[in-house]
């Protein structure tokens, strides 16, 4: 909670483009660059803080993501309910990314060797699709998946990397016109993690990985969206040699409802046909949602076109903080096969005054009347 718009952190306006982000960035990255800023948290924070930002306003689908639903759309971390870190990179993701903003060869050059930082290798991440109900959506939902992941094998030993000893990164120093630079690259032995197997189980792949079955909890929040990624942090495929776990990535998928369709403001819509007489005389009937039926009244000379809203009846929105409605639209179902009698009786209404469309605007207070039966 409480987390600054990655707009602001970086300083720039929500229609700034690639050039711009990339720009302001690279200015706040070397500003709160660790080793310009030795033992000062706030300032790692900061820097932290800055890659996050721009991790997501960099990537096309990221950023997309965020214009449309804020941090919540990033983590699924809406209103509190557990399963989902914030999102948040360590260093090494962070250094990763420097490739891209300082043109290879990371921060050696630049940064006075950037100190020798071992990589700490991190897993692959998986994807599962979760399908799902609109009740689900609605209520949210607490799924047990079981995934199929890399894990260290049990009797896994490890000595020191004689390709890097131990360091993780094998350095190389070229002429340039700038003068000498000192580049640094992962290990390729190790893949920068210092280390290389001593003694594997058989079974086990080079690395030493085994695959395994693991049932991993979700908890996912209420008004979460076809398509959407949840991140669960940790749950990926494990890395070798004491690294980070990658991340498990849930991509939804909602199943179509029978009589319900949601819109892009969470509102639910159902179209109820209703006969011709119903319409004259008034009618009580029951709408579905999605936890169950509810009665709704529809008064004698009711419209067809009508719209009744029921009060948050809707889906939440994820973040949590409105809950649409549920617009049930009535359609008078206008009988095209009559009787002789039947027509005959059309005939004659027809005569009368009363069957002539006289529109006026007495729409809002049915509605009122229909609201107060909700409230
Ligand atoms: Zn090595």
């Amino acid at each position: 909670m409480g987390k600054r718009d990655y707009y602001e952190t970086l300083g720039v306006s929500k229609n700034a483009d690639a050039k711009e982000i990339k720009k302001a960035y690279r200015k706040l990255a070397i500003k709160f660059h660790p080793d310009k800023n030795p033992g000062n948290k706030q300032a790692e924070d900061k820097f932290k803080e800055a890659a996050e930002a721009y991790d997501v306003l960099s990537t096309p689908e990221k950023k997309k993501r965020y214009d449309q639903f804020g941090h919540a759309g990033m983590s699924g971390a809406a209103g509190g309910r557990g399963g989902f870190s914030g999102g948040g990179m360590n260093m090494d993701d962070i250094f990763s990314q420097f490739g891209d903003i300082f043109g290879g060869g990371g921060f050696g050059g630049g940064f006075g060797g950037g100190g020798q930082r071992r990589r700490v290798v991190k897993g692959s991440n998986l994807r599962i699709r979760i399908n799902l109900t609109l009740k689900d959506v609605v209520e949210g939902v607490d799924k047990k998946i079981k995934v199929r992941k890399l894990v260290v094998a049990d009797g896994v030993t490890y000595i020191t990397c004689g390709t890097c000893n131990g360091s993780g990164q094998v350095t190389r120093i070229s002429n340039t016109i700038l003068g000498q630079m000192q580049t640094s690259s992962p290990c390729p032995n190790c893949s920068g993690n210092g280390k290389s197997i001593d003694k594997k189980p058989s079974g086990a792949d080079h690395n030493g990985m085994i695959q395994k079955e693991e049932t991993v909890e979700i908890s996912i929040p209420a008004g979460v969206e076809d398509g959407m990624q949840l991140k669960v942090s940790g749950k990926g495929n494990a890395a070798p040699a004491g690294g980070i776990n990658g991340d498990l990535l849930v991509v939804i998928s909602v199943e179509n409802h029978p009589d319900l369709v949601r819109d892009s403001s969470n509102n639910l819509h159902f179209d109820k046909y209703i006969s011709f007489a119903e319409a004259v005389l008034g009618i009580t009937t029951e709408i579905p949602t999605v936890n169950g039926k509810v009665k709704i009244k529809l008064e004698a000379g009711t419209q067809s076109g009508k719209t009744l809203r029921l009060k948050r009846k809707g889906v939440p929105s994820v973040e949590g903080y409105r809950t649409g409605d549920l617009l049930v639209h009535i359609n008078v179902w206008t009988p095209q096969d009559l009787s002789k009698e039947e027509k005959q009786f059309f005939e004659n209404c027809n005569k009368s005054d009363n069957f002539t469309p006289k529109p006026t605007n007495k729409d809002k207070s049915f509605f009122d009347k229909v609201k107060e039966m909700f409230e």
